[in-house]
């Protein structure tokens, strides 16, 4: 274990695969001798001996158990995970998929879909219909090899269909007939990884060269590195108030970030038949965060269309979630701020992480080109 990850000793998250099985039968077959805890500071709470069998299932996300990072189980050589019954994944990065909420039988897209935990996710949630699809876009070919073995493992072939080495932004909606009736995107595009802290999830891939060509090559991405480590070590408070210490070259890549940021959810605005889309990140930097759902919403296509945040009494369960995004980075909008999820590294049980998503209710120009 590396220095940050005793500091903030995250739990071990796992997503129990609804395709395959359920939690209650994960539960009654291997965790028959563990005990339920109803909260996840009672999960992480100081004192606690490594030698007690407790678990939490989480509130906000169905399907999604915690146990304590001191109880060392090592999931990747479990055999639920060889299986595919059990998927490793941070609690905040399945925020995504349970805010946009695709109903069974919906038409999905996965816009940035590599290595395919949100995809598999999204799978999962439709998995009762067989109307429902998941296409999958993935640009870089390697990446799209590794959501390949991810989909397969997680049993989700019959759902997903992978775009392997295609751009999304290069899609017309209006022209394929497969993409006309898509209704819920979700967006997780590349970013500066700023909320990332403490273990790597071994299923996690090092990140899209987009990053780092945005960057600046090699440099920067250890320089990165060695941020993320400095926060993680210092504690989740530096790492939260890291925003307002970028320096003129994290300025620009970060402005590079969120220009693509903008526009990848602006394309997806167009679809002719879409209501729902999320837009996600792995930073705490608002430049990515808030700053792009004010850019967004500010838009052509968001205006034209009709085009708004789904607001946060709109959304089940994570409407319950307390954090929330920065007011004071949403021009003092108070319901878009509201309306805006936020993880903190470490003290909210995992990576930081953003998530906001965008309702629009039918009415707008059908016609946007
Ligand atoms: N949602 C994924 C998950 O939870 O497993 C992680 C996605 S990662 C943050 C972003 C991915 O989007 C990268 O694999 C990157 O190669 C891909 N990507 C970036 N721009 C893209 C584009 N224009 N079209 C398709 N994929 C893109």
């Amino acid at each position: 274990t590396t220095a940050a990850e005793d500091a903030i000793a995250l739990p071990r998250w796992i997503r129990i695969n609804a395709i395959q099985t359920t939690a209650d039968k994960v539960l009654k077959s291997h965790f028959s001798d563990y005990k339920p805890v109803t909260s996840l500071s009672e999960l992480t709470a100081p004192g606690r001996s490594p030698k007690e069998k407790i678990y939490y299932r989480c509130e906000y996300v169905p399907d999604l158990l915690a146990f304590p990072a001191s109880a060392k189980i090592d999931f990747t050589k479990h055999k639920l995970y060889a299986d595919g019954d059990i998927i490793i994944q941070d609690r905040s990065s399945c925020f995504p998929a349970v805010l946009l909420l695709p109903p069974p039988g919906a038409k999905v897209i996965d816009g940035t879909a590599a290595p395919g935990n949100k995809t598999t996710h999204l799978a999962a949630l439709v998995s009762s219909s067989k109307q429902s699809s998941v296409l999958a876009f993935e640009k870089d070919p390697k990446r799209a090899e590794t959501l390949k073995k991810m989909v397969h493992k997680a049993r989700a072939e019959k759902i997903v269909t992978i775009r392997a080495g295609a751009d999304f932004l290069e899609t017309r909606p209006k022209r394929e007939v497969e993409l006309r009736d898509v209704t819920h995107i979700l967006l997780d595009p590349s970013c500066s990884g700023s909320g990332i802290v403490g273990r790597e999830d071994p299923t996690l891939l090092p990140p899209p060269a987009a990053i780092t060509a945005v960057a600046g090559g090699r440099n920067a991405k250890k320089n990165l590195k060695r941020k993320r480590e400095q926060a993680a070590a210092k504690g989740t408070a530096d790492a939260a108030s890291e925003n307002n210490t970028v320096d003129a070259k994290d300025k620009d890549r970060l402005a590079a970030l969120a220009a693509f940021q903008a526009s990848i959810v602006q394309h997806a605005m167009a679809f002719p038949a879409a209501r729902r889309i999320s837009y996600s990140t792995c930073s705490i930097h608002a430049e990515e965060n808030e700053n792009v759902v004010m850019a967004i919403l500010a838009s052509k296509v968001a205006k034209k269309r009709g085009w708004r945040v789904l607001k946060r009494e709109e959304q089940e369960i994570l409407g319950k979630w307390p954090r929330r995004g920065l007011v004071e980075h949403c021009g003092g909008d108070k319901d878009v701020a509201e309306a805006c999820v936020r993880c903190n590294p470490g003290e909210d049980g995992g990576i930081g992480f953003f998530v906001a998503a965008f309702a629009r209710d039918g009415e707008g120009d059908d016609d946007y080109e």
